[in-house]
């Protein structure tokens, strides 16, 4: 019997995930792990918000979420928690973290960030938000419960910069739209939160470690 492993040499482009992750969950990590595995990214990298620029400041404190992205991807190779927003406090704008990193990672590597289709269907409200497909690709999930129903911004955006395949988005270092359904798992944090909040079980929405810290904690009560 032979095991299809990929060449790690074959693996390419840095792959994103930036969220409150308040507090993380299943439906963010089965995403980050498809999109790994199934496009070969070297890596993918969560990205907790210090400040969400469009929500509620949670009710948790950064450092508490920042440990439970830790919790929930020690032992998985290819996940990485980067702390840069937490680090650098203040409004957490994604086109400042996109950029920063790419002036990191050089400009001819294939920079991607995934996000649901809830959050692009807000990106017209995000902090100069037609600067970000010059820093990356957006790989964007759909989400149980959201239509991709564009409003004319966004219909205009994606006929411009639409990829023909997920591939594309790994030949070319950013400028690139792509859509894709993953895992549907209607999972979300404001879920768990409330279930929490009504002493409900939170347990096989997240994994172990972070429900046994939400506990220990009494987080979200
Ligand atoms: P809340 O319920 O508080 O809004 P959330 O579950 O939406 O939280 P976020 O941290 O806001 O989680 O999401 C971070 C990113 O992950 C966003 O791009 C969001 O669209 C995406 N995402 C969250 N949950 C899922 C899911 N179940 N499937 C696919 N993408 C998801
Ligand atoms: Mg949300």
């Amino acid at each position: 019997m032979t095991i299809d492993l990929p060449n790690p040499s074959a693996r390419k482009g840095v792959a994103i995930m930036g969220g409150t992750f308040d507090p993380i969950h299943n439906g963010h990590l089965r995403t980050a792990v498809d999109i790994l595995d199934g496009y070969h990214y070297a890596n993918l990298k969560l990205i907790p918000c210090f400040q969400p620029v469009h929500k509620r400041q949670p009710s948790v404190t950064p450092q508490q979420r920042l440990d439970m992205v830790n919790l929930a991807i020690s032992s998985h190779p290819g996940l990485s928690v980067d702390a840069r927003e937490i680090v650098r406090e203040g409004p957490s704008y994604t086109a400042d973290t996109l950029r920063d990193i790419r002036a990191e990672v050089g400009a001819d590597e294939p920079l991607v960030m995934v996000l649901g289709m809830d959050s692009f269907l807000s990106l017209p409200t995000w902090h100069n938000w037609q600067d970000l497909i010059k820093y990356a690709h957006l790989f964007v999930v759909s989400r149980p419960g959201w239509e991709p129903d564009l409003i004319s911004e966004l219909s205009r955006f994606c006929e411009n910069y639409r990829a023909a395949s997920p591939h594309e988005l790994q030949c070319t270092p950013s400028g690139l739209v792509w859509f894709e359904t993953l895992t549907p798992l209607g999972i979300s944090s404001s879920m768990i939160r409330t279930l929490a909040r009504q002493g409900k079980s939170i347990a096989y929405l997240l994994p172990e470690p972070v429900q046994n810290y939400i506990e220990k904690n009494q987080l979200y009560r």
